[in-house]
């Protein structure tokens, strides 16, 4: 069995009056993402998980956030891109864990519409796509609600 797992990072910062994308889903929040695309921090850790698991780079490299074709891109598309590089090359993912830290809004009557998102995008069961949310119990840049940050872990498989 040839397995590789692979591990990704991202955080973005918010600000009042922005949308919240997360987990390929509008979100009902006050504040959302600064950034290029549209700031699906959660999608942008994924990828770089898929991505690091076969050594392919990362986000950045695939899709520059100076370039004006990814100007508030769906990550979606991102996402559905960087699938195609893993099957292009013989490999599928198997399963996909993300944790996404913010402190407000709440996030648990969304995880359930994320998962089946992603999965559908991914191409995959949403059996095989885990999202969990934490708060940071008001610590950090996370808890004082100035940024979104996500941990992804994705294990791929050769087909
Ligand atoms: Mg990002």
């Amino acid at each position: 069995m040839d397995i590789r797992i692979g591990n990704g990072y991202d955080v973005h910062a918010l600000a009042e009056g922005l949308p919240l994308w997360l987990g390929g889903l509008k979100i009902e929040s006050p504040v959302g993402c600064i950034a290029h695309s549209d700031g699906d921090v959660a999608i942008h850790a994924l990828c770089d998980a898929i991505l690091g698991a076969l050594a392919l780079g990362d986000i950045g490299k695939h899709f520059p956030d100076n370039s004006d074709e990814f100007k508030g891109i769906d990550s979606k598309i991102l996402l559905r891109r960087v699938m195609k590089l893993v099957r292009e090359r013989g490999w599928e993912v198997s399963n996909a864990d993300i944790t996404i830290a913010l402190q407000r809004p709440k996030l648990a009557p969304y995880i359930i519409s994320m998962r089946e998102c992603l999965a559908e995008v991914m191409g995959i069961s949403s059996d095989r796509v885990s999202v969990k949310a934490t708060t940071t119990e008001k610590l950090g840049f996370v808890g004082r609600g100035e940024g979104c940050e996500v941990y992804a872990v994705v294990l791929v498989n050769r087909l």
